[in-house]
């Protein structure tokens, strides 16, 4: 028996090797790229988050995130990790992301590309699949090569620099699967405040609550980092699905100084009054000194001194410092998401076994489908977990 598979990143690579645990079974791994796995040489700042300990239903997304249930019962982190471990793999948790001990994002796709030799296991690395054909008995890939079993693992359109494409919708939806609507998540946010500019690449701990039309959309606490453009980093990413779809004014809300309360802001700041510091050193020791001058000017402060400050630019300086208000314009595009929310609909498809309930013997894993979880391991979780099933039910005779 053959079974096809295109795509060899996470969930492709998972599938063929979990498909290939069947001596019978000829596996056939498509990839167009050169390499596998250039999308996760790329995860986790090239750490590759690769799980998360905290594991659950409520951190992923999509029409119906409850598909992901029996994907995470039968490959739970301790089988995943079990998983990884038996190819090789050291791991280990860091604040419950899940990331290998080598730190390096290329251990994981070594000890994959390691399992993928094997003698029932062909790739066919720089082999784009731009054509399926269903037939009586399976699939024609290409108008040339026949296979049993088809796995779609082509991931989703984020992070196009790194192979995220069209390609895994397209053929689904000729063989007859619906998508829903596909937008960027796990994004940078664009603003339109200019100040942005000045405080490119400045990183701070920060509480952000996204309003649309003044009500709360969604919060979140952690690192933030500000672009070129606007606000990124992993605080950010967590709040970004969604944000400035649809009608409405959509504004970020930014607490700069989470841990200190108004009261002891005030004494602080008094303080400060007292040591008659240049006006620019007001926050030296405190904030980043960009972020603390650019607040500064953004309170409307004017003195040159810390001694000319008055009660009503003290109060002023609190409210800029933990309540930043900066009107959201869109999220960057696809090229810059790490996760497409939106995808072929999980209604057509076995939650027990990744096949298609439309066509027998097509199967799809990993982004393709209409999942995306939160930062922090979860998409890598989902691409593993769903491709493992795939695999074994594609490659059970
Ligand atoms: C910068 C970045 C950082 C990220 N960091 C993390 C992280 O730390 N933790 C985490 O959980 N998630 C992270 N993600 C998300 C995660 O990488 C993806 O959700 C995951 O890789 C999806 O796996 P997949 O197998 O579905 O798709 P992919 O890994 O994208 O693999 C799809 C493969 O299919 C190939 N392909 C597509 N079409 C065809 C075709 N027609 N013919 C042949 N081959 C084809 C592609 O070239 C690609 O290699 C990150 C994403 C990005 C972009």
């Amino acid at each position: 028996m053959v079974v096809g598979i295109i795509g060899a990143g996470a969930s492709g690579m998972a599938a063929a090797i979990s498909a290939a645990e069947n001596p019978n079974v000829q596996v056939r791994l498509y990839e167009r790229q050169a390499r596998v796995g250039k999308k996760l040489m790329a995860t986790g700042n090239g750490r590759c988050n690769l799980s998360n300990c905290k594991m659950g239903v409520e951190f992923y997304h999509g029409e119906d995130p409850s598909f992901v249930e029996e994907a995470l019962n039968q490959v739970d982190v301790l089988t995943l990790r079990a998983w990884f471990y038996d190819l090789g793999l050291h791991m280990v948790a860091d604040d419950n992301k899940i990331y290998p001990f080598s730190d390096q994002a290329n251990s994981v796709v070594d000890v994959l590309r390691l399992a993928l030799v094997k003698e029932n296991i062909t790739l066919l690395a720089g082999a784009e699949v731009t054509k399926i054909r269903q037939e009586k008995d399976g699939f024609v890939i290409n108008d040339t090569d026949f296979c049993d079993r088809l796995i779609i693992a082509c991931g989703g359109l984020a992070g196009t620099k790194l192979g995220g494409s069209m390609w895994g919708y397209k053929l689904l939806s000729k063989l007859g699967h619906k998508s829903t609507r596909l937008r960027p998540s796990l994004v940078q946010l664009k603003c339109d405040w200019p100040g942005v500019t000045a405080l490119k690449g400045v990183r701070c701990q920060c509480n952000i609550t996204i309003q649309r039309d003044g009500e709360c959309f969604a919060r979140s606490g952690g690192e933030l980092q500000f672009t070129e453009y606007g606000l990124s980093g992993p605080v950010v990413f967590r709040v970004s699905r969604d944000v400035c779809h649809g009608s409405g004014n959509w504004t970020a809300v930014l607490d700069l100084m989470p841990r200190i309360l108004s009261d002891e802001f005030t004494q602080l700041l008094e303080k400060r009054r007292e040591r008659k510091l240049p006006m620019d050193e007001l926050f030296t020791g405190i904030l980043h000194n960009r972020l603390g001058r650019v607040l500064t000017k953004a309170a409307g402060v004017t003195g040159s001194n810390t001694e000319m400050l008055t009660d009503h630019e003290i109060q002023e300086l609190i409210k800029t410092v933990k309540h930043f208000e900066i009107n959201l314009t869109e999220p960057m595009g696809m090229d810059h998401a790490q996760v497409t929310a939106g995808g072929v609909l999980t209604a057509d498809f076995d939650p027990n076994t990744m096949e298609s309930c439309l066509i027998p013997g097509l199967y799809a894993c990993g982004e393709v489908l209409d999942i995306d979880g939160d930062c922090g391991g979860y998409n890598l979780h989902w691409a593993w977990a769903s491709g493992i099933m795939a695999g074994r039910n594609a490659g059970k005779e």
